[in-house]
């Protein structure tokens, strides 16, 4: 998956540029930047790659989520639907505006299951947040729908998914509002930054001007800009969007090269009996930056995840175990151990997590492996790797 993989002459070219204007901020100093606005290039580009009206950089992927969340006008005592399996930034991105996550089961897509979601739903719902984990997405139609129904805002963490598509559309333009990391380790990356896109110009504005301590950025003189609303500041540099704007115009290669590496470890484990694959919805076309597939037991993908690891095949994951991914081992978040005192509202409305049962997550994120899908790997590396995946996983499962 990760961009900075494949860095180069681009990459280096983009960012020499802004280091010889001597600019590194995004808003301002129209005179001294030589017609150098990395940021709003990188922006025009991930609108058009996106076929979305908007978009919106910001500083990373979590940002992005919290200046999402606060576009659409989401706050204090709101109750946020997130899956099980995901990344610490969508309880953190809820957290930080004073709404509620409300954890909800995954299925086979090992993304949010709709029939949960509909159960999970309260007259204190707001959003329904799927992210797109490890490459594939969500059943987004039929969230959709349940949006659609209640009256909720759709928003899609796609910061893992970047370039698959769902009904011939780039995912995170599918919802109201979409967002994306380019962090170090995403499928293209500005070393720290995010995104957010929609084709709603109030969100859009909305955002612009948060993520800004709240200017309005009408005219050219900085200081004289109105701040119609409190803001922030969840700007991204110059120097990271440059990187961006190289890799942005290389993100259609990647996923060329994680679809062949993919389908040459996939083939390999399709001959494999008691192997099956995460569900990918009708519609969806990943964007192959894991491959995702489930044994028969809990008990015989850990030992195959344990033979894996000592026979050297690197960066396969288990994420039932898994620190950051994982419901298990969020005991921060359970425990709502914060430095400072939490809003009321969340200390109050904070479902307890100490007995929930998410046992139909359990059921399939014990049996699931993900192999990352590496850029860099040469056409023999994949092939070794595929016939060592293929073999280990043969050995263990047999009778
Ligand atoms: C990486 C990631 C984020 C957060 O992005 P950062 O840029 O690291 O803040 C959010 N959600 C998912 C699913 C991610 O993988």
């Amino acid at each position: 998956m990760p961009g900075f993989e494949l860095f180069g002459e681009a990459e280096k070219a983009q960012v020499q540029d802004v280091l010889d204007s001597g600019v590194l901020m995004r808003y301002g100093f129209d005179g001294m930047r030589n017609g150098h606005w990395k940021a709003k290039e990188l922006e025009k580009a991930v609108a058009e790659r996106m076929q979305t009206k908007y978009a919106q950089l910001l500083s990373s992927g979590t940002a992005a989520l919290t200046v999402a969340l606060q576009a659409a006008g989401i706050g204090a005592g709101d109750e946020v639907i997130m899956p099980t399996f995901t990344f610490v930034a969508s309880f953190e991105s809820i957290l930080a505006i004073g709404a509620i996550p409300i954890l909800v089961d995954i299925d086979d897509t090992l993304t949010l299951d709709p029939v949960a979601v509909e159960k999970a739903i309260t007259p204190k719902t707001k959003v329904v947040m799927p992210v797109h984990m490890c490459g594939s997405m969500a059943d987004l139609s039929a969230l959709k729908a349940i949006c659609l129904k209640y009256n909720l805002l759709l928003l899609e963490d796609a910061c893992q998914a970047i370039g698959g598509t769902y009904e011939g559309k780039p995912l995170g333009s599918y919802g109201d509002l979409g967002c994306f990391s380019f962090d170090f380790v995403k499928t293209i990356t500005c070393g720290e930054g995010g995104a957010l896109i929609t084709n709603n110009e109030v969100y859009y504005k909305h955002a612009d001007h948060y993520s800004d301590h709240g200017h309005d950025h009408m005219g050219n003189d900085r200081g004289a800009e109105a701040h119609p609303f409190l803001g922030y500041n969840y700007r991204i540099s110059e120097l990271n969007a440059a990187v961006g704007c190289a890799q942005i115009k290389r993100l259609d290669e990647f996923i060329a090269i994680q679809k062949e590496h993919y389908s040459v470890l996939r083939n390999a484990l399709t001959g494999v009996e008691g192997v099956t694959f995460r569900r990918v919805p009708e519609g969806g076309v990943e964007n192959y930056s894991f491959l995702n597939f489930f044994l028969p037991t809990e008990e015989l993908t850990r030992k195959a995840h344990k033979a894996l690891g000592a026979a050297g095949v690197d960066a396969c994951f288990y994420w039932f175990d898994n620190n950051w991914h994982y419901y298990r081992k969020w005991e921060h978040l359970t425990g709502l151990r914060t430095l400072g005192k939490f809003p009321h509202e969340i200390i109050h409305g904070m479902p307890n997590y100490e007995t929930a049962d998410f046992s139909k997550s359990d059921a399939w994120m014990g049996r699931t492996i993900s192999s990352l899908v590496k850029l860099s790997w040469t056409k023999q590396q994949v092939e070794q790797r595929a016939e060592l995946l293929a073999n280990i996983i043969a050995d263990t499962l047999k009778p």
